[in-house]
This record gives C-alpha cells, sequence and structure tokens, in this order.
C-alpha cells in the first residue's frame, strides 16, 4: 500500500496503444550504461561534471541562462519559491486544474495557494489574475498545462504592474515556445519535472530549475546543497535536493540524441489528432494558438459521455486516462481553503469531461486512426 505504482503499471501494461512506454523509450540502455559506467569509475556521483553540463545544455534548450538540477520537479517549485523569500502569510496565484505538486509546493513552502479559472486552452485564464491579487501576493504560478505555454505576455504584465515574481511550473513543457521563446525566457523561473512520464525522462525522479536572474540563480546553487558556501561554511540552513549524477547522464543521453525526435513525434501525433477529431461532433478541442508550440506532453481534449467512452476504449485496448477527475480546490487537502463546487466552473467542466489519449514518439498514424475510428464508433451506437 506505501508503494501503489507497481500495481498502477500492471493495470495499464497490457494495453496495445498505451501510455506507458518506458521500454521501447530505453531500448538502447546500454549506451546509457556505458557512460554510467564512467561516472562510477571516476566515482563522481554527487554534482560533478555530468550535472555541469547537462545544467548548461538543458538550459540553453529552454532559453534561460543558468540551470540548476535538483531532486525532482515539486523541489524545483519548492526551492525557487524559498529562493525568492516566499513564506508563511503569503499568496501565490495560480491555476485549480494542475497535478498535486503545483500546490504542494506552494504549502510545503508555507503559503497558501489562491486559484483562478482556467480558459479554453485549459490554461490559467489571465484575464481573471488581477482580481485574484492582494497585498499578500507574491508570486503567481502559470502551469503550462500539458506543454501549451499560458498568455505569458498578459501575465508578466500584471506581474510587473504589481511587483510580482513569475514562476512557472513547466513540468510539461520542456523545449516549448511561445513566440519562439523557450519557458524560461517568458518569467523569472520556469521550473522542469524529469519524471519516468515527463517528455525528457531520467531513471527516477530529477528537475531543473532554469532562470536568467543570476541572484536567484546563485541562492538556489547554494539551497539546494546545505545552504553551503564552500566545504566549510554555510551562509543559510537549507536542503539537500541535488540531480543525480546518474540521473543527469540518462538525462544528457536523451538531450543529445531522442529530445527533438520526441517533441517533433509528439507534434506530429496531435496534429494527425487534431485533424480527425475535429470531424466528430462530441469532442472539443482546446483552442489552438499558432503563436504557441505546444509538446504535447499530454493530448487532452473533452469527450461527451466521457466515462463510458473511456470504457469503451480500455476495451479496445485504447490506455486513454484521466488527467485528473478532481480538480485542486475540491480535493480533501484543500478543504481550510474553504473552496465549493461551482467556484472554477471551467476547471470542474474539464475535470468532469477530459480524456488523455496516447500520443507518445511510439504510437503510430496506424494506430491513431485506430483510436479514431473507435471514438466514431462509440458515438455512432
Ligand atoms: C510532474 C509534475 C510536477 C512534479 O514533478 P515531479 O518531478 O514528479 O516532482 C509538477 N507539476 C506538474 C504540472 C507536473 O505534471
Amino acid at each position: 500500500m506505501n508503494n501503489f505504482y507497481p500495481e498502477q503499471y500492471k493495470k495499464t501494461g497490457h494495453y496495445p496503444i498505451n501510455h506507458n512506454y518506458l521500454p521501447e523509450q530505453f531500448s538502447d540502455f546500454e549506451s546509457i550504461w556505458e557512460k554510467v559506467k564512467q561516472v562510477v569509475i571516476a566515482g563522481d556521483f554527487t554534482l560533478g561534471q555530468s550535472v555541469d553540463q547537462f545544467e548548461a545544455d538543458f538550459s540553453k534548450l529552454n532559453h534561460g541562462k543558468y540551470g540548476i538540477g535538483v531532486g525532482s520537479g515539486t523541489d524545483a517549485l519548492f526551492l525557487t519559491l524559498k529562493a525568492l523569500g516566499v513564506g508563511n502569510g503569503d499568496e501565490v496565484i495560480t491555476t485549480p486544474f494542475t497535478f498535486f505538486a503545483t500546490i504542494g509546493a506552494i504549502v510545503t513552502a508555507g503559503a497558501t495557494p489562491v486559484f483562478v479559472d482556467i480558459c479554453d486552452d485549459h490554461n490559467i485564464n489571465a484575464e481573471l489574475i488581477e482580481s485574484a491579487i492582494t497585498t499578500k501576493t507574491k508570486v503567481i504560478m502559470p502551469v503550462h498545462w500539458a506543454g501549451v505555454p499560458c498568455d505569458m505576455e498578459k501575465i508578466n504584465h500584471i506581474a510587473q504592474k504589481h511587483n510580482l515574481f513569475v514562476v512557472a511550473d513547466a513540468c510539461h513543457a520542456i523545449s516549448s515556445r511561445y513566440r519562439n521563446q523557450g519557458m524560461a525566457a517568458l518569467c523569472d523561473v520556469a521550473c522542469f519535472s524529469m519524471h519516468p512520464l515527463k517528455n525528457l525522462n531520467v531513471w527516477g525522479d530529477g528537475g531543473v530549475i532554469v532562470t536568467n536572474n543570476s541572484a536567484v540563480a546563485e541562492k538556489l546553487y547554494s539551497i539546494r546543497n546545505h545552504g553551503l558556501m564552500n566545504r566549510d561554511y554555510c551562509q543559510e540552513w537549507a536542503y539537500n535536493s541535488r540531480l543525480d549524477t546518474i540521473q543527469a547522464v540518462v538525462a544528457q543521453h536523451l538531450l543529445d540524441n531522442k529530445i527533438e525526435h520526441i517533441t517533433e513525434k509528439r507534434i506530429e501525433n496531435a496534429l494527425r489528432f487534431d485533424k480527425l477529431l475535429k470531424q466528430i461532433p462530441q469532442v472539443k478541442l482546446p483552442k489552438r494558438d499558432p503563436e504557441k508550440k505546444s509538446v504535447y506532453h499530454l493530448y487532452m481534449a473533452t469527450f461527451e459521455q466521457r466515462d463510458e467512452l473511456q470504457n469503451f476504449l480500455n476495451n479496445k485496448g485504447v490506455d486513454a486516462k484521466v488527467h485528473y477527475p478532481v480538480p485542486m480546490h475540491l480535493q480533501p487537502a484543500a478543504q481550510p481553503y474553504g473552496y465549493q463546487v461551482g467556484d472554477f466552473p471551467k476547471a470542474e467542466f474539464l475535470a468532469n469531461n477530459c480524456l488523455s489519449l496516447p500520443v507518445h514518439e511510439f504510437i503510430s498514424s496506424e494506430q491513431i486512426a485506430y483510436v479514431v475510428e473507435c471514438i466514431q464508433e462509440f458515438y455512432a451506437k
């Protein structure tokens, strides 16, 4: 019970069209093994050369100057809030339609999450942010959901006007672009995850913080590593959340050999889905903006009779999933904030009607056509 993941993988493992593609993703693991061997031989287990190199290359990919490798995407968000001085009594404005980690990071940093509803691209509605700002607001935390960049121009404008930080949860958005700019170029700090099911994935947990702010970067390099100035002096009591050196080797391998293909293939698959699903009136695609390049971490849309359709697809061997059925403001953990059903109707509608279809690089065009045929068959009944 303490570890529910094996159960989860067993349940989804048998679908021919699966969300889980990890064995294929790492079919060339022997060549990664060789690189890991060098780390073992050198005994370079803590930070070290592999982490330095990866931080430099990953931050370049996402258009930031400084990369700080940390233990996970959640740690990236948490440590960033700490580095910005966010704590007790502060408020962070974000979306209720996200993964638990966004809110977990805000709350464990000591702050209070303040939600505003989403808009038709499934991301935070920038038009609603200003009315949620109070004297306690310190940070706006947009989440680039599914890899779709948020309306960063509007969000940055509001942040500037009210003197707030913008910390992006870019965990889904590795190499996404908004008007050709990477996610780190569009905010104070962008936080990325390399969880096994993210677009650039490692053999366990890993995260990267990317920023163009040298002072914030310096603070983060220190607080992920006990707040050390050097071996013998500590400038501030802090944490141990370093990107594992072995994970940096795995991540570098993907960065050098695969991320471009992964990204292009996901986009190609998504466009194929878009084209076919547009013709089904019971399906509603999120608003697509040509100025935004999504990397389709998820391929999500809303579908009439969602639960029945999900069941139908599962029975046809298609691993359609719900990411996620309960928005953050309605979670048991959110009870202290006093939100109610109806507070964020768009997020609630999405939670009740969304379905994600497998879109990863190992899905073929024939499989996409098959998934769409199944959906057509379901609605023709
Ligand atoms: C995965 C994810 C995180 C957290 O990443 P971990 O590396 O699993 O800690 C944060 N936010 C979002 C939106 C995510 O999907």
